[in-house]
């Protein structure tokens, strides 16, 4: 098979060995229910257990309770956002970012169709918040501010820290912050932070897909979604998923010990910086403070060039890539993250989002660095207005 070189690690990831041989027990010959009070259950719920364990370190969450395993980080940010809801029907206020990935974007709108009001806060150019504007929209029947800590199709951080901060001193809203696309890719220390609950996902660090959790800060309030069994002291009913949950905790121990970060961020950089150097309509959408961006993650835009056609051409070369989110690959609006940033109709169209990973190597970035020059040239001279 050809060789394939992958720069789509923000979409998902590829599972890590480790990761696969710790989980693949638990898919033939341990097989019990945790909740089984037999020799087999008591084995599953150890399991579990130490996988909690294991998730709570990686995130530095005070205590182990705090984690609850869900299936996606889609069903941690619904939750973590109605479980606020419903236990304070007085409140109707919500505030949020323009600029969330569509698990907590269409969550809003769906509640903003259903009377709550929703802030929805701006970003600047370079997809930064301005923290006033976040002071300014707190209010006494605020029951929830949800913000990402890294955007899924620019890398850019928001600061949490300060946010929580803010949040504590000006209200007595919730804070949620969905930590999908950070986690495994900056340390985390939730403890030392007002952050109250935080939702992450499996399959974005090398554990497989179907598996997620949520932080839920000790003595939190929180409704439960899932109504039935006790599972998860009652915060999550169903049987739990061993193999999944066993290979979530292999991966944030991976990822505890990973110690490539900067590996990374020097292959990230130099793909940025030789792009830029060789292709002069290429423009950077995310801030140029590079601390304030997640160290694996370019999203650049190629003037008067579709992103679908630069995707296609990779993809053809064996470089697989993405034009903004991976959930927008099917619709031809241009990503309303890069609307948010004001981003012109015709650099949005043309976005790439190039995100790395553990498994990628300086051959891997030399092979694109060779090719994309020529493919944007030659996507240019067929275009309307490139080739002037
Ligand atoms: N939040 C962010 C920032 C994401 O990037 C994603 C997935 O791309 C999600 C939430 C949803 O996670 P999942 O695919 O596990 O439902």
């Amino acid at each position: 098979m050809r060789e394939i070189i992958y720069l789509d690690n923000n979409a998902t990831t590829r599972v890590a060995p480790e990761v696969r041989d710790a989980m693949l027990p638990y898919l033939g010959e341990l097989y019990g229910n945790p909740s089984s009070a037999h020799t087999f259950g008591r084995e599953m719920r150890r399991s579990i257990e130490k996988a909690r364990e294991q998730v709570a370190e990686l995130l530095g969450a005070g205590e182990t309770s705090e984690i609850v395993f869900t299936s996606c980080g889609s069903e941690s940010d619904n939750w973590a956002i109605r479980g606020v809801l419903e236990l304070q029907p007085e409140k109707r206020h919500l505030v949020t970012t323009r600029v969330e990935h569509e698990a907590v974007r269409n969550l809003c709108e769906s509640l903003e169709r259903g009377g709550y009001e929703v802030t929805w806060l701006d970003v600047d150019r370079e997809g930064l918040l301005d923290l006033e504007d976040l002071r300014a929209a707190l209010r006494p029947d605020t029951a929830v501010v949800s913000v990402m800590l890294a955007n899924n199709e620019t890398g850019v951080l928001f600061p949490v820290e300060e946010i929580g901060e803010i949040v504590r001193a000006h209200s007595e809203a919730v804070f949620h912050v969905d930590g999908v696309q950070a986690v495994g890719k900056i340390p985390i220390n939730l403890r030392s932070t007002h952050v109250d609950l935080f939702a992450l996902s499996g399959h974005k660090f090398h554990a497989p897909k179907g598996v997620g959790a949520l932080y839920v800060r000790g003595g939190l309030a929180l409704a439960p979604y899932l109504i039935g069994g006790g599972q998860e002291r009652g915060r999550r009913a169903g049987t739990e998923s061993v193999p999944y949950i066993v290979a979530l905790g292999e991966a944030a121990e991976l990822a505890r010990n990973f110690d490539g970060h900067e590996g990374i961020r020097h292959l990230r950089d130099r793909l940025e910086y030789t792009i830029f150097a060789s292709i002069p309509t290429a423009r950077l959408n995310g801030t140029l403070h590079r601390e304030r961006r997640l160290p694996n993650t370019s999203n650049i835009s190629f003037e008067h060039v579709e992103g679908e056609s630069i995707l296609a051409h990779l993809d053809e070369a064996g470089i697989l890539v993405s034009t903004g989110s991976a959930c927008n690959a099917q619709s031809h609006v241009s990503s309303a993250v890069l609307r948010a940033m004001d981003v012109p109709y015709t650099l949005a169209q043309g976005s790439i989002r190039f995100s790395l990973g553990r498994y990628n190597t300086e051959g891997e970035i030399d092979f694109l660095l060779a090719r994309l020059p020529g493919i944007i040239n030659q996507l240019a001279e067929m275009s309307p207005v490139g080739n002037r």
